[in-house]
């Protein structure tokens, strides 16, 4: 890592940055067929600094024929689930021995703080592990009448799967649908974001270290409308796992019909933290700060509207803002950053016009635009509103920054209503000491997952998914093992065949 003069208070640049990235099909690095690339930005100075290879329908054709092969011919369905799961436990080592490169590398091409960086790429690894140790644990489903009939389930996995990602932890939500794809047979296609390729290059060596036979990992970079596209309508995909906007996931949804693909939706949210006054405020104010402000609010999950009980609301938003102003923006690859530089100027244009229209809406108590000492780079100040109506845009629409709206309420009833009121339903957080209240208030939520007096802790067993317009189905455990495998049933009689005697009346 060098250091480089800029009008930044320090510059960090890695290593033995690549200048360009191809696809990677059938266990060859190739360029677009027509030859075309697109530019890489990195968020510190937006200059581009990488030439990604634009991939089109020529290209996604390729990538699906050699899938397609691997998955007729190749090795890999047909091993036994413990033979695969040695090589996900090789891929898992090799991402837990790279993963300070990793974090490095994701954290310049995403903007994300090193330190959370490599959080994910640990739980890249942990997500292989995972994977390559249900597979072989999962029991298959029997059903038995002793000396009638066994029925017994084929767990069978179901071909190209095509795996779409967004751009926020690129390389560890690649991980989240390359696990357990990969584990339960099927061979993939990739189309990771335009915005965020870099790690998902980095895929193609590990999995040819590990043994991953070739053909079975493919992946075709390029733009959403383009390469996504073709992926999505490709007769030869019959599954699309999807992370991303709800917008694009309405289209994809419309795309994949005509050929009745399975579907797995993973999309946006703005998810409520509700704080009831009896709550332990110092833990529910450290974690509502972390819950909006980590991956610089580029966060799935993030806890982006407050409702705070009105005897603790005025005390909670004086501390939370203070808090918020001692959040440290700085360079991404920096150590002590907590919150970097938002992934693309396009993306940073849109969190600043929420801010700009947050100012009319709300009252402004902390941010509210570029940092102080930060000319250019797509930095953000930590932003905070309070007194947000539940009618501002800031409290409906997802933002995917570091903004966050906070409200008061009066009764449980107005923060339920409050909690319910927007179109999405990704996940909830709720602070009280009073058990009964919530567990009642969270089975009232419409939210996929709720954490009580926690914050995004979670067991890798439990289903990942939202509700609304937050997602169709579930990621995490046996679900993911689900939505790759067909379940096939079969029955097999033990005692005399019992069929109704079709054709044996007597005659006249
Ligand atoms: P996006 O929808 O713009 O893009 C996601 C992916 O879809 C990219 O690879 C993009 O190239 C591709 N794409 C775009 N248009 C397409 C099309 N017409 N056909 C096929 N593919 C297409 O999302 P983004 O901006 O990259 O990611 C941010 C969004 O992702 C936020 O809304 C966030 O909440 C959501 N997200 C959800 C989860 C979750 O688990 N629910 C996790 C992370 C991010």
């Amino acid at each position: 890592m060098t250091n480089q003069a800029n009008d930044q208070p320090t510059r960090y640049v890695p290593a033995d940055l690549p200048g360009r990235i191809q696809h990677y099909i059938g266990g060859a690095f190739v360029d677009s067929a027509d030859g075309a690339t697109f530019d890489v930005l990195e968020p510190v100075t937006n200059d581009v600094y990488l030439q990604a290879a634009a991939g089109k329908k020529a290209d996604v054709d390729r990538a699906v024929a050699a899938a397609r092969d691997a998955f007729v011919n190749g090795p890999w369905p047909r091993m036994l689930p413990r033979e695969r799961s040695r090589i996900l436990h090789r891929i898992a080592d090799l991402v837990e021995s790279r993963d300070a490169r990793l974090a490095e590398l994701e954290s310049f091409d995403s903007g994300l703080p090193i330190t959370q960086a490599l959080g994910q790429a640990r739980r890249a690894a942990e997500n292989f592990r995972f994977f390559a140790d249900l597979v072989v644990a999962q029991a298959d489903d029997t059903f038995k009448v002793p000396g009638r009939q066994i029925n017994y389930v084929n767990r069978k996995p179901i071909g190209v799967a095509g795996l779409i990602t967004p751009w926020n932890t690129p390389f560890m939500l690649e991980s989240w649908k390359l696990g357990p794809a990969l584990a339960t047979g099927n061979t993939v296609v990739l189309k990771p974001a335009e915005f965020t390729p870099l790690s998902a290059s980095l895929w193609a060596g590990i999995f040819e270290e590990a043994g991953l036979p070739e053909g079975v990992f493919n992946l075709v970079n390029g733009l959403g409308e383009e390469a996504g596209d073709a992926l999505v309508k490709h007769p030869d995909v019959p599954l699309i796992s999807f992370t991303g906007e709800s917008s694009t996931g309405q289209l994809i949804f419309a795309n994949a019909a005509p050929n009745l693909k399975g579907l797995s939706m993973e999309l946006g949210g703005k998810s409520p933290a509700v704080v009831f006054a009896d709550a332990d405020l110092d833990a529910a104010i450290d974690a509502t700060i972390f819950g909006v402000f980590s991956l610089n609010g580029e966060r799935c999950t993030a806890g982006s509207r407050i409702l705070v009980e009105r005897a603790v609301y005025d005390e909670f938003v004086e501390r939370y803002a203070a808090q918020a102003q001692r959040v440290v923006v700085g360079d991404p690859q920096d150590p002590e950053t907590e919150v970097g530089a938002l992934v693309h100027p396009e993306h940073y244009d849109k969190v600043m016009s929420y801010i700009e229209i947050g100012k009319s809406e709300g009252r402004l108590v902390a941010g509210g635009g570029r940092p102080e000492g930060f000319e250019s780079g797509n930095y953000v100040a930590p932003t905070v509103f309070a007194d947000v109506p539940p009618s501002a845009r800031i409290f409906q629409e997802e933002i995917f920054g570091p903004v966050v709206a906070i409200t008061p309420f009066d009764t449980d009833e107005e923060a339920l209503a409050l909690a319910n009121g927007v179109r999405y339903g990704l996940a909830a957080y709720v602070w009280t000491n009073d058990l009964k209240r919530a567990h009642n208030f969270s089975q009232a939520i419409e939210a996929g997952m709720v954490w009580l007096n926690s914050n995004n802790v979670r067991d890798l067993r439990t289903p990942f998914g939202g509700v609304k317009a937050s997602g169709l189905g579930h990621e995490g455990g046996y679900r993911s093992i689900d939505f790759y495998t067909d379940q096939q049933a079969v029955h097999i009689t033990l005692g005399k065949v019992h069929n109704p005697t079709f054709g044996k009346q007597a005659a006249g």
